[in-house]
């Protein structure tokens, strides 16, 4: 299957032939064709799957045919959990809309100054991309119309949910028109998020794209075993030594221990920043540039602030502590693996963290491998459960020997990352 099969327009086709991708992904070719035709969708589809083109080309697609009448509102609506996953739609709303040069577009996020996104908002907007809340202040205040939108997406819908944005979303929807059309993005469509789509969607076409292992076949899934938190500290010190790590992305449980861990990781001399979503928008999108741009090593990051990060050079996801909900394993380890390339995803797990993983694994039905850091072994206690077996001594294995100082990693030229794999 090709894009030009899909029925996309011309335009669009010239900025996907310029983003380099040939072959759309299972999500692109299921969603884009249903879209165009105007169904209603429920997608469950993971991060990494291509869902974000998956909605904006066809949405896109509309836009192209006929240009808006003067003093409308804007035509697609673009909803997502957090202010980053905004940021990052609206990149690609630009981009693969290049070709459409009166194409204006509007990101609405908490964090951001108010005032500059009602200047935005006095242009004619073709796509608005917008967390719930700050979307939920421009309306009431009545700098934006929601009476013309034909498509509205949910992106991330069980993630807004999580979030207490139901009643936001609600209120939302209710201002936009009963005809449009409504695309519900999900990493699961059960439950909560299944009642929701009942409100919002009609005859839905259900598109399910499972969050297996296989579609991150290029992530290999690694698993630490700790005693304590120190014990955790000093193995993240370790492998953020190691020679084949060019970036990291560190999850912690909460926002104190993003910032203390990050604290910890500069004072041994790391390049390492803390990203959550206590800080200041102007502080958080600081911070990404310069992940991107490769001034920062190490992201230090909690769940609801790491979403949408796409940076390719990110070659290591270490979850310092494993996510709460499981389905957040698969977010979290799809911020590494991006753009074709390979990625590892370290887990420690302390003494009280083996449910969690053994949920992490019923879900993503596949056992996490078990390695241990030749000195920094988990004691008998620890690693009892998963009876993780001693690290190589010697030349073997799959470690490299200890050389003090070595590694090109974000490390201040301390060479503990030896690894050692259990055999
Ligand atoms: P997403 O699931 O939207 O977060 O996208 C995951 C990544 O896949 C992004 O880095 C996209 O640039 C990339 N991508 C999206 N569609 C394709 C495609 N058809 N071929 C190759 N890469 C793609």
């Amino acid at each position: 299957m090709t894009f030009q099969e899909l029925g996309l327009a011309e335009p669009l086709l010239q900025a996907i032939a310029a983003t380099g991708y040939t072959i759309p992904t299972p999500v692109q070719s299921q969603a884009i064709p249903a879209v165009i035709a105007g169904d209603d969708l429920l997608v469950s589809s993971h991060t990494g799957s291509g869902k974000t083109a998956a909605f904006t080309l066809p949405s896109l697609h509309r836009l192209a045919d006929r240009r808006p009448a003067p003093g409308s509102g804007p035509r697609v609506l673009v909803l997502t959990p957090t202010r980053e996953l905004a940021q990052q739609v609206e990149k690609a709303v630009k981009t693969y809309g290049r070709s459409l040069r009166w194409l204006n577009t509007a990101c609405l996020v908490g964090g951001a100054p108010f005032f500059a996104q009602v200047k935005q908002l006095a242009r004619a907007v073709d796509v608005v991309v917008a967390t719930p809340g700050r979307l939920i202040d421009h309306l009431e205040r009545r700098k934006l119309k929601l009476s013309d939108i034909e498509i509205l997406v949910l992106d991330e819908a069980d993630r807004m949910l999580d979030m207490g944005f139901a009643e936001d979303i609600d209120r939302i929807v209710a201002a936009t028109p009963a005809k449009r059309q409504t695309l519900l993005f999900s990493a699961t469509l059960d439950g909560v998020v299944g009642k929701l789509a009942q409100r919002l969607t009609r005859e839905p076409r259900r598109i399910e794209i499972a969050p297996t292992v296989e579609n991150r076949g290029n992530i290999e899934q690694r698993l630490l075993f700790a005693d304590s938190v120190t014990h955790k500290t000093r193995l993240l010190e370790s492998l953020l030594g190691g020679d084949d790590l060019q970036q990291a992305v560190v999850f912690t449980a909460t926002k104190k221990s993003a910032e203390e861990v990050s604290l910890s990781l500069q004072e041994k001399g790391f390049s390492a920043a803390a990203l959550h979503g206590d800080m200041h928008q102007t502080a958080r999108n600081r911070t990404l540039d310069k992940l991107r741009q490769g001034r920062i090593g190490v992201l230090v990051a909690t769940d609801v602030a790491a979403r949408g990060i796409d940076v390719a050079g990110i070659s290591h996801v270490i979850n310092f502590d494993p996510p709460r909900q499981v389905e957040d394993y698969v977010h979290r380890i799809g911020r590494t693996g991006r753009a074709g390339r390979d990625g590892v995803a370290i887990t420690f797990s302390g003494p009280r963290e083996v449910g969690i993983i053994r949920a992490i694994e019923r879900f993503t039905g596949k056992r996490l491998d078990v390695h241990v850091i030749a000195g920094l072994e988990p004691a008998p206690r620890s690693a009892a459960p998963r009876t993780a077996r001693p690290p190589h001594r010697g030349s073997g294995g799959y470690g490299r020997d200890a050389r003090p100082g070595a590694g090109k990693g974000w490390s201040a030229g301390r060479g503990e990352g030896q690894r050692r794999r259990a055999p």
